[in-house]
């Protein structure tokens, strides 16, 4: 059965920058874990990042201005932190690639794992529209990529992909 990548914060590993978690009770999200379809994965930590750690935000753009080599994620503090969070998406894309994972649930907001909305790089709470640097990197290899608020959708993909 094919797996699903799920963000581990929300799975409620304490991994975000603040040493805490988002974790979710969904049954959904649960029935996938009773089926062992979940693979866990923190961009950030396997990039490299201590928990905790300074919040960091994407500068000048979003997570594919980042790929693309035009905007920067910067920590609170300005520690430029960009190469974690590149090795991160990369090894969040290589585990998928291994795995033949085409479907993401990634932790909405988050400027790794955001799929829709992120921070503006102000670190003033505003949100923008545009992805994280490992969403990012998953959506332009074909990967679906859901957030936690969007697991029914999720499940109607993957009912859709095995008709
Ligand atoms: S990088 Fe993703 S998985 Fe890791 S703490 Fe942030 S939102 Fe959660």
């Amino acid at each position: 059965m094919q797996k699903i990548l799920v963000s581990s914060c929300l799975l409620g590993e304490l991994v975000r920058y603040d040493g805490k978690n988002k974790h979710i009770e969904n049954k959904l999200l649960n029935s996938w874990i009773e089926n062992n379809r979940v693979m866990s994965f923190c961009p950030e930590v396997s990039g490299g990042l201590p928990v905790p750690r300074i919040a960091a935000e994407i500068i000048g753009g979003d997570g594919n201005n980042v790929l693309a080599g035009s905007a920067t994620v910067v920590d609170k503090a300005g520690n430029n932190v960009t190469d974690e969070f590149l090795s991160g998406a990369q090894q969040a894309l290589s585990l998928c690639e291994k795995h033949n994972i085409t479907i993401a649930i990634l932790s909405k907001r988050s400027p790794s794992c955001g799929n829709k909305l992120i921070y503006d790089g102000s670190f003033n709470n505003q949100l923008r529209e545009g992805a994280g640097v490992t969403a990012a990197l998953l959506q332009q290899n074909g990967i679906r990529v859901f957030n936690q608020s969007e697991l029914e959708d999720a499940a109607r993909y993957i009912d859709e992909q095995i008709k």
